[in-house]
């Protein structure tokens, strides 16, 4: 098995002004660049001075609104067949849309995020749309991740607890991973479920877990990447995505109003640590707490109806895939615990 991981990791303040040094670095000087929506306007400057005073040709410029997968087959096929590298800068869909580009055409993506909502940005799979619907796709873990984690504390701070909460997830994701090695012998990658224990204990450790602090933004960053790595060792999405996920998931198709990935991802983690048993479940509430995550939810709480149909959806998202939602007990225990528990009053309404 092939493993790759992100040779180029730059995570710092002010990054965006050095990034045509870094692709120089890396020899690429023929560039296609996809902006997310909104994200020329903002930032599209500081990326021209750059990437000019390095003299990195941009062969190719455009601004993505979209993650169906036939406009990405359509796009990948019209670039220039000089480019060298893919950059991808804004928000999940223009990154998801990349990894795609460049995994079709076998070229190396560098993927600038401009918020941190979930672990896209560093993982090996693209959220595409196919015929309508939302589907997982193997797709290419980015060759570069450069963040400015002065653009990521500017961004709004819902992006930033989300990525708090697909971060947290790390914890319930593993539990069930092991459940399903111990019940369904399925296997069970060790180096995988340590990088992606230690990248959550990382954050939780932390001290200072202010969300406008650069420290801990470059913390966090770090660890989502880390996520995405898991993934790739293990070639799979179990270190990073459990029964909580699966929850997530249903909700999105569920709600009239879904949430962000990682919002309902946290929320979610929160209800099932508690079903598992999880020894961590009073880590992921301090956590929560700590970083200002419950308190947003609380004034944003996720639709309460639609969250228990979620959990009894969450089986069937995926095939093959043993959680401790897979016990039925388990899921009714979970849904009473949905509609009585005080606590969790504050992530639902
Ligand atoms: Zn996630």
């Amino acid at each position: 098995m092939e493993i790759s991981i992100p040779t180029l990791l730059r995570i710092k303040p002010n990054a965006i002004y050095k990034i045509g040094k870094y692709l120089r670095k890396e020899r690429f000087t023929r560039i296609a660049l996809f902006y997310g929506t909104g994200i020329k306007e903002l930032l599209g400057e500081p990326l021209a001075i750059s990437l000019d005073s390095s003299e990195i040709q941009v062969v190719h410029e455009e601004t993505i609104a979209t993650n169906d997968a036939e406009e990405v087959i359509k796009s990948a096929f019209t670039l220039p067949g000089n480019v060298q590298a893919i950059v991808a800068i804004g928000g999940g869909k223009v990154v998801d849309y990349c990894k795609y580009a460049a995994f079709i055409l076998q070229l190396p993506i560098i993927s600038m995020p401009t918020s941190i909502s979930n672990d896209g940005f560093a993982s090996p799979g693209a959220s595409l749309v196919v015929n309508g619907k939302r589907k997982s796709q193997k797709a290419k873990i980015p060759f570069g991740v450069v963040i400015d984690t002065e653009v990521i504390r500017k961004s709004p701070e819902f992006y930033t607890f989300s990525g708090i909460g697909d971060l947290v997830s790390k914890y319930t994701a593993v539990f069930d991973w092991k459940l399903a090695g111990r019940v369904k012998q399925e296997p069970v990658n060790d180096f995988s479920v340590l990088i992606s224990i230690n990248a959550v204990d990382m954050m939780v450790s932390y001290k200072h877990k202010e969300i406008r602090d650069l420290e801990f933004l470059r913390l966090i960053c770090g660890c989502l990447v880390m996520s995405g790595v898991a993934m790739e060792v293990s070639g799979s999405s179990r270190p990073a995505s459990g029964s909580e996920h699966l929850i997530s998931h249903a909700y999105e198709t569920i709600a009239p109003q879904p949430s962000l990935h990682g919002l309902q991802v946290g929320v979610a983690t929160y209800a099932i640590s508690w079903l598992q048993n999880n020894p961590e479940h009073h880590t992921i509430k301090k956590v929560l707490e700590d970083t200002g995550f419950v308190n947003y939810l609380s004034q944003n709480p996720l639709d309460k109806a639609s969250f228990i149909e979620a959990i009894k959806y969450a089986p069937n998202v995926k095939e093959n895939y043993y959680t401790v939602l897979s016990d039925k007990d388990n899921m009714a225990r979970l849904i009473d615990f949905v509609r009585k528990d005080e606590y969790f009053g504050n992530f639902v309404r």
